[in-house]
């Protein structure tokens, strides 16, 4: 057991029952059994884009896991603002574990992508919760992961209040992709914690495909 076990003892960020952060009930709670289309955000099998609404630089597809609330949202919330790499390894092996037992879209031979944050900001959490999460389910998965290839280096404000074109030009040109090794044909799963509108998901998957990434999927643990 961990010193922080007895100091900080784990419970369920839902209904307080010890030694979990989400317990299996919780969880079951948020599963989500509809999927939407990334563009018109209508119910969509397995979250496929549909081919009325697909568009060249747009997501191919969008899958989500859970509803962003209760005992889930405040698991997330925790993790990001206390840097709990605890908690994204149990977030982690949720999402595997849900991928694996029930549906699962993505293809054997996928690229797990994170989102990135801003290097000043990582560097002063040294956490971005995209990246930890992703890492872990990508090993579970057996999908390859590079959080080096695409990167995030301009400042933008929170998203939080700002209208949707406010959020399309305060993401405008923010993220770059790293050209020289990027596996072009590899099919792609963009991952974020939580899909709210999709505006990030949305600008990086088509930065990636301005520059000849051919399928790209988004992956979220939870849509808003
Ligand atoms: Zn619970």
């Amino acid at each position: 057991m961990d010193i922080l076990d007895i100091i900080f003892p784990k419970t369920c960020f839902g209904c307080g029952k010890k030694g979990t952060y989400l317990c299996a009930a919780c969880l079951a709670k948020e599963s989500l059994e509809m999927q939407i289309c990334p563009i018109c955000f209508k119910a969509s099998i397995s979250g496929k884009t549909h081919p009325s609404c697909r568009r060249p630089l747009g997501l191919d597809g969008l899958y989500s896991l859970w509803g962003y609330k209760r005992g889930v949202r405040k698991a997330i919330l925790t993790m990001k603002y206390r840097f709990a790499f605890d908690i994204a390894g149990e977030l982690s092996s949720h999402a595997a574990e849900s991928l694996g037992s029930g549906f699962n879209p993505f293809p054997k031979k996928a690229l797990l992508v994170p989102i990135p944050v801003y290097k000043d900001r990582k560097n002063w959490r040294g956490f971005n919760q995209a990246e930890e999460v992703g890492k872990r389910l990508a090993s579970l998965m057996k999908w390859d992961f590079s959080s080096k290839l695409l990167i995030k280096d301009k400042k933008t404000l929170a998203q939080t209040g700002l209208s949707r074109e406010q959020r399309r030009l305060n993401l405008s040109g923010a993220f770059t992709l790293k050209e020289n090794h990027f596996p072009f044909n590899r099919p792609v799963i963009l991952f974020d914690d939580v899909w709210t509108t999709g505006s990030t998901l949305k600008e990086a998957c088509s930065v990636l495909k301005q520059k000849g990434v051919k399928k790209v999927r988004g992956l979220t643990l939870c849509r808003g």
